[in-house]
């Protein structure tokens, strides 16, 4: 309970805007892109300034007020909202300044994925970070950040220079390898939880504007054949091949036969960086094991590739995850793949398997806080629907399906949980570096 003069008095020292429960615009800014959470905060600070990110921060711990912290709002377990606390709402501070000498960009704790790329591929430079342009820098690279480049370049926690950061005691600090490093290494995976981040600055990568990119769809029927064939190939590509596998049902693509929308399918995507004639050699291997649908491949530019994917995953639908790092994609595992994916409970549902070997595995496990490097693929069962009435239904398709492939798996991904407790956050984590961002936290 805090008075409305204090409330007014905290307001005009804003340079931002404060939304609370009854003011216009409070059901929007309280939205994350899970449409699952109906969260309310008393209190949304939309700050567009690193003193207004202090000053609320100030005003929650004087006045006992639980904070969360939104960047992109896209955490599958909503936590950029709470319950009757104060959101800290960052989605005004999204600049973005490349230094093209030094190749660095110093990007704002609320920018978006795209804000990145739109600035960076003015320079012909990328960021390593994710897939879908409207995910937030914050939680995607407090997490650890994978993408198309990060088998080449890293993930983007092991491209963060420093991070210009908000302690719970209000101060303003500065952590990298020279300043504060304990909170440097707890920033690179920790998750969001040592403060509030009003920028980072990464190393960029030289990557053009144009990839040699594109999508090739295989026939579910022979998805056994094609995924025994998969978990080989990828193993001995060159880290600037990345070659994914997503089971779904087929969205209209324009390059597909009418008759395979709504088909159950393999996605393959990739991305080669590198000469179009070297990328076509590599991938002959994956056109003649078995006959696809058909493929769109070819020179993309790089922001349109990297907004390519948003329509499928936009904001408000209601979404679950399950997820783990898999050691294996042995026999049993691929026959329980498809087995669930033959039983997805809606058309948006996906079954994503990215590789993830490369760069992030020759960091040593210990140097950040982002633990599980070795293991080469992830599966995200991701669970999408629209109506509250399915919930049960979705809910228990993607637990029985993540139960089933559990003796597979090693650890999980702390950006892809959806029930976030602390036994499932430890999962994410060995225990070295757990008990090491416990120490840092209470710090
Ligand atoms: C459609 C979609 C695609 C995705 N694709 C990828 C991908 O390709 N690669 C990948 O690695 N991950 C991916 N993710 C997962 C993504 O990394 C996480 O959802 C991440 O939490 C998103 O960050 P955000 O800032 O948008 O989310 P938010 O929900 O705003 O934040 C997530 C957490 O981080 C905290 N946080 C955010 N910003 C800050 C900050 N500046 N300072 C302090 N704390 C902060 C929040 O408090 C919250 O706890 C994807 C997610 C979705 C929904």
């Amino acid at each position: 309970m805090v008075d409305t003069t204090t409330i007014e008095e905290f307001k005009a020292s804003l340079r931002g805007e404060l939304i609370q429960p009854n003011d216009e615009g409070y059901d929007d800014a309280r939205k994350v892109w899970n449409g699952t959470f109906d969260r309310k905060p008393v209190i949304i600070v939309r700050c567009v300034s690193t003193s207004d990110v202090i000053n609320a921060v100030n005003f929650a711990r004087d006045k006992t007020l639980l904070i969360s912290v939104k960047g992109g709002g896209h955490n599958v377990a909503g936590t950029a909202v709470c319950d009757d606390g104060m959101m800290i709402d960052l989605s005004l501070m999204r600049r973005v300044n490349v230094d093209k000498r030094n190749r660095t960009a110093r990007v704002d704790g609320g920018a978006l994925l795209g804000d990145v790329d739109h600035e960076t591929q003015l320079h012909g430079l990328a960021v390593s970070a994710g897939i879908v342009s409207h995910t937030g820098v914050g939680g995607l690279a407090l997490g650890g950040g994978f993408g198309w480049i990060s088998r080449k370049y890293g993930l983007s926690v092991d491209n963060l220079i420093s991070a210009e950061v908000v302690t719970a005691d209000g101060r303003l600090v500065t952590a990298s390898a020279e300043e504060n490093p304990d909170l440097f290494w707890g920033v690179r995976g920790g998750g969001g939880n040592f403060g509030v981040v009003t920028s980072f600055e990464f190393k960029c990568a030289e990557i053009g504007t144009e990839v040699y990119s594109g999508l090739i769809i295989k026939k579910f029927e022979n998805a056994k054949k094609y995924m025994q064939f998969h978990r080989e190939y990828v193993r001995k590509l060159p880290d600037e091949m990345t070659v994914w596998m997503v089971v779904r049902h087929a969205p209209p693509l324009p390059f597909l036969p009418k008759d395979v929308h709504g088909k159950m399918i393999v996605v393959v995507p990739f991305v080669w960086l590198g000469g179009q004639p070297d990328g076509e050699k590599l991938l002959k291997p994956i056109r003649e094991i078995t006959e696809p649908h058909g493929e769109a491949i070819g020179m993309n530019s790089w922001v349109g590739w990297q907004s390519g994917f948003d329509g499928l995953v936009d904001h408000g639908a209601r979404n679950y995850w399950k997820s783990h790092h898999l050691e294996e994609l042995s026999d049993g595992c691929i026959d329980k793949i498809i087995e669930f994916a033959g039983k997805m409970p809606t058309d948006e549902c996906e079954v994503f398997i990215p590789h993830m070997e490369g760069a992030p595995s020759r960091v040593p496990e210990n140097e950040t806080a982002f633990a599980h490097r070795k293991t080469p693929f992830v599966l995200n069962i991701h669970t999408r629907w629209r109506n509250g009435s399915d919930d049960e239904r979705c809910l228990a398709w993607a637990r029985d399906f993540h139960s089933s492939t559990q003796e597979y798996a090693k650890g999980v991904y702390v950006n892809f949980i959806s029930d976030m407790g602390e036994d499932r956050a430890k999962e994410a984590y060995t225990s070295p570096v757990w008990n090491r961002i416990v120490e840092l936290k209470n710090k």
